[in-house]
């Protein structure tokens, strides 16, 4: 007979890398970690345990503005670069990304709450991919916009250089100057916190410029883990610095008057007040804001494909995710068995440790996430929508939510309107195309949209009319770093990733 012990003992999974991690981080200003200047840290905690596992600088006045001014005179020799040699550095920058990508995954769902499986297979790779896009362009900038130009660096005074006259020069002065906007003041979330701060460093780099980057109070970690690989990759001291905080911290590094251009993304809410706080400022601005996208499933559909495309729209991340399929429409002849079968997959989905890899749900960012989500459940069932919750068990510790939907929800729902951030469905019924397209722009968000049907030309004509930066057609939460990612309406104005995310990152003389 086999002894059972000797078949059933695997080695460690590779989800059991365990990162390394500093007991306490400063911020990384000038290419250093450095103490924050009032000595304050707080800290960052693990969602599913509730266990702390690291304390970080929290960012004042003073940090900010070290972080500010270190960026600054970073910036000449940086913008000046040869673009290949900025390139450079961003190859390395994704190369050791891809290296570390098991602790930086591990980290992240730690630090985060997120499934492994999504950290391992999304957020990582889609993280290092940004890098190796954009230092792609770092030495095509001239080719990079309609017309084309010269790319030329900032001088000491903070004003472009005036271009270098090569043989031929003559043609050449009439081409339009490309060159960085200069300090970015950058603001991430905590839902995907590796890859916002990809998302943002990477293109502006490229194009030569330096950061001041705010991560989340709640996921600064991975963050961190990157200030570290600059470090061993050597990028240039205060190219890339990164001050911890919360949203005091995010204000002083937008409202700074040495940072040239701000990039948020974050709720609509904040969006608002920094477009506010910086109005006649002159800074260049993208706003990165929420969503309450709507999910399209025609009676032509592939049901199937449709209900795990509904719950990869809505239950990825815990729904943490600002372009979430968080409102269904379903054409009234297939409503039924889309819901008996959406209810039948929510209720196979595993809820639990994000650090095993079997599990689909992992836990909520916060406590207070989780009791924002609570207050818009208990809305929900208040505005007479039908509750229902995939049955079973959570952990006893950390904060979770199973998933779930409200069936007959009235348009005018909160659960409907708003931006709830965590694992809740709104279900809703339409009769015609027409229908369908008037109730899902009725929204003040125009971020992202998902349309099921088997016909192609419909797929087209509906993606015309739908308000969305992204329209996915029989498909959800598709990434390309060279693919744009923005929105309309209230869900913000710029764009990230592709050749379009290079171009709030350059001036045009
Ligand atoms: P949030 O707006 O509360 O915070 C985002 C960041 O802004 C954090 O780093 C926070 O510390 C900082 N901040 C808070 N107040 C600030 C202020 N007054 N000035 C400057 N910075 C400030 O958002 P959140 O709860 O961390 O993230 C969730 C939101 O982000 C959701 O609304 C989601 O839709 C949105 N989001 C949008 C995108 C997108 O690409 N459109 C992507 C991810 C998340």
């Amino acid at each position: 007979m086999i002894e059972s012990a000797g078949i059933f003992e695997y080695a460690t999974a590779p989800e059991g890398v365990r990162p390394t991690l500093r007991d306490r981080y400063g911020h990384f200003i000038g290419g250093a970690f450095v103490e924050p200047a009032e000595g304050e840290y707080f800290r960052t905690i693990n969602p599913a345990t509730e266990e702390v596992i690291a304390e970080v600088a929290e960012g004042s006045k003073a940090d900010v503005d070290r972080a500010v001014n270190a960026a600054r005179e970073a910036l000449p020799a940086w913008s000046a670069l040869p673009g290949v040699e900025r390139a450079k550095y961003i190859y390395r920058i994704a190369r050791r990304v891809q290296e570390l990508s098991r602790e930086l995954a591990v980290a992240e769902s730690m630090d985060g709450g997120k499934p492994i499986r999504e950290s391992r297979d999304v957020d990582v790779p889609l993280a290092a991919q940004h890098f190796f896009y954009y230092a792609g362009w770092a030495d095509k900038l001239g080719y990079a916009f309609a017309g084309g130009g010269k790319f030329v660096g900032i001088g000491e005074d903070g004003a472009p250089l005036t271009p270098a006259l090569s043989p031929g020069g003559e043609r050449e002065q009439r081409h339009r100057v490309i060159s960085p906007v200069g300090v970015c003041g950058q603001v991430i979330p905590w839902n995907f916190p590796l890859l916002m701060a990809s998302w943002k460093l990477g293109p502006a780099l490229a194009a030569g410029n330096t950061c001041v980057l705010k991560p989340a109070e709640t996921t600064p970690l991975t963050a961190l883990m990157l200030a570290e690989i600059f470090e061993e990759v050597e990028l240039p001291a205060g190219v890339v610095n990164i001050v911890t905080g919360a949203g005091a911290t995010g204000a002083a590094v937008v409202e700074h008057p040495g940072v040239n251009k701000v990039a948020f993304t974050g709720s609509t809410e904040v969006g608002k007040k920094i477009a506010h706080a910086i109005a006649g400022t002159g800074k260049k601005l993208t706003l990165e804001l929420g969503g309450k996208s709507p999910n399209i499933v025609f009676e032509d559909a592939s049901i199937d494909q449709a209900v795990e495309g509904i719950v990869q729209g809505i239950y990825f991340n815990q729904g943490h995710v600002c372009c979430a399929g968080s409102r269904v429409f379903v054409q009234e002849s297939v409503a039924g068995e889309v819901i008996a079968k959406l209810k039948r997959r929510m209720g196979e989905l595993r809820v639990g440790d994000p650090l095993d890899k079997n599990t689909d749900v992992g836990a909520i960012n916060s406590a207070a996430q989780l009791s924002t989500i609570e207050r818009y459940i208990d809305a929900g069932k208040s505005d007479g929508g039908a509750f229902w919750q995939a049955g079973g068990g959570v952990p006893s510790s950390g904060y979770w939510c199973r998933p779930c939907l409200f069936e007959g929800v009235q348009p005018s729902a909160v659960v409907a309107r708003e931006e709830i951030f965590g694992p809740v469905l709104a279900v809703m019924t339409f009769r015609t195309p027409a229908e369908a397209i008037q109730r899902a722009n009725n929204t003040p968000y125009g971020l992202a949209a998902g349309v099921w049907t088997d016909k192609g030309s419909k797929i087209f004509e509906i993606a015309k009319w739908l308000d969305a930066g992204v329209v996915w057609l029989n498909t959800y939460n598709k990434f390309d770093a060279a693919s744009p990612f923005g929105g309309f309406k209230e869900s913000g104005f710029g764009r990230e990733g592709g050749v379009h995310g290079l171009r709030s990152y350059v001036t045009f003389g």
